[in-house]
């Protein structure tokens, strides 16, 4: 069968079988927060993981386990937890490995409330960081320290879509006695698994592409080596990042179309990107098809399936244009996040890279011109002729 056959099935199928109860092809939403025990017994052996069951939803609940098995499968890792925000995930995977005096390897052009995170509420904790280009090898070395305990990557990174080789910087870490953990919110397991080029802990903000329709929050945090599961499983229990059982049933009937609407989207994409790179009023097309570093070319090559959906372009008037056009398009909705059905266009340096300092956003390419575009499932033809009219009135 050919891979993208493959994945489709696998979208659809992964996560269970129909509930044993009454054969329901979807999973019942178990709208609960406690189990009943038969027993006092059986309470008992719950509590001491004596015997299978559910006891609290916080600790486990069976709509939720049905969507981590099905991102578990879907990352081709053992273990997945759901958390209640990607937030919640990146809180959860850093506050569960790292303790205070540690320090952090960062992508510079992380997500913004991630960057924060790290930068100034993780540093409350005596948490450490550097952040820096990490599709330059050279930067990594260099930020390594004797107290060095992780490297955290969000490739391609957000807005500027820089490409970070996983591979690696997998074993770099590995070498030096760290982990890794990649955020793949951006391409999804449809474009990148990176457990299997050798992360330690992939997360997601299931907000974006895999839920896909713009109405849920949440997170989620896969692996594949069993004491990091613990030390998750651990930190969520306590921290209490839960995900909530309706959400995850959200969350999994969005999966069931994920590789449609990601590979929908990636073709929408790649046509918006060639209209804007030809457009005589853009500057320049950040998009992953239009790298030209002959080394980053090989790194997409063997870890991407695809350059994804999202575009960062700059016009030729900077902001100024820019503005123009956001409040011009008509198609595409002027809203932050990503990875809905629905096109959605926004301004990081005033938006959701505000909260950086203007001198950190700069160093990480965030200009104050750069537009994100996250291309969605309309049609490509309408998208591009919505563009061109704004482009015109510009
Ligand atoms: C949205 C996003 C997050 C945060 O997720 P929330 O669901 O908004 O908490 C983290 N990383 C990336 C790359 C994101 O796009």
């Amino acid at each position: 069968m050919k891979k993208e056959n493959e994945v489709k099935t696998k979208c659809i199928h992964s996560g269970g079988n129909p509930d044993p109860m009454f054969g329901a092809v979807m999973p019942p939403i178990y709208q609960v927060s406690t189990f009943a025990f038969k027993s006092a017994e059986q309470g008992r052996k719950r509590f001491e993981g004596k015997e299978e069951g559910y006891i609290y939803t916080r600790m486990g609940n069976p709509t939720i386990n049905v969507l981590e098995r099905a991102v578990a499968e879907l990352e081709e890792g053992k273990y997945a937890y759901a958390t209640s925000s990607g937030m919640s995930a990146v809180s959860t995977a850093i506050l569960a490995t790292c303790s205070s005096n540690d320090h952090l390897i960062c992508s510079s052009a992380l997500y913004g409330a991630t960057r924060v995170l790290i930068e100034n509420e993780l540093k409350r904790f005596g948490i450490e960081s550097t952040f820096v280009d990490t599709s330059k090898k050279e930067e990594v070395e260099k930020a390594l320290r004797k107290n060095t305990k992780m490297i955290y990557i969000e490739t391609p990174t957000n807005p500027t879509l820089a490409i970070t080789n996983i591979e690696w910087c997998s074993k770099f870490a590995h070498k030096n006695g760290c982990i890794v953990i990649v955020d793949n919110t951006f391409l999804s397991p449809i474009l990148q698994k990176p457990l299997n080029l050798g992360a330690d802990i992939v997360l997601h903000s299931v907000t974006k592409f895999l839920n896909g329709h713009s109405d849920v929050i949440g997170g989620v945090l896969i692996t594949n080596e069993r004491e990091i599961a613990n030390k998750l499983e651990n930190s969520l229990h306590l921290f209490g990042g839960t995900m909530d059982p309706h959400q995850a049933y959200l969350v999994f009937r969005g999966i069931k179309t994920l590789a449609l609407r990601v590979l929908c989207a990636q073709e929408n994409a790649r046509k918006v990107a060639k209209f804007l790179k030809n457009h005589p009023k853009v500057e320049k097309v950040l998009y992953p098809e239009f790298e030209t570093s002959k080394e980053i070319k090989s790194v997409i090559k063997r870890q991407m399936k695809g350059p994804g959906a999202l575009i960062s372009f700059e016009l030729k008037g900077g902001l100024e244009a820019g503005k123009k056009l956001l409040n011009a398009v008509k198609v595409a909705t002027l809203a932050v996040s990503l990875g809905g059905v629905e096109s959605l266009i926004q301004h990081p340096a005033s938006m959701t890279h505000s909260s950086v300092k203007k001198e950190e956003r700069l160093k990480a390419g965030i200009t104050d011109g750069l537009v994100r575009l996250s291309v969605g499932c309309e049609c490509a033809e309408d998208l591009i002729d919505d563009l061109k009219k704004a482009l015109d009135k510009i």
